[in-house]
């Protein structure tokens, strides 16, 4: 069982990723989980 749930897919997860989101002047920090972590990575790379 997960000690977390993810922000995002709402799974439940052992490791979770903190990360922010900036929506326009507003940060906002979210756990999420190794799955969400990547896909977050992968559209950090494809931003300018
Ligand atoms: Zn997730």
């Amino acid at each position: 069982m997960g000690s977390y749930k993810c922000c995002h897919c709402e799974h439940e997860t052992d490791s979770v990723h903190l990360i922010t989101f900036f929506q326009g002047k507003q940060e906002r920090d979210e756990l999420v989980c190794d799955t969400c972590y990547a896909d977050w990575l992968e559209g950090l790379k494809v931003e300018p």
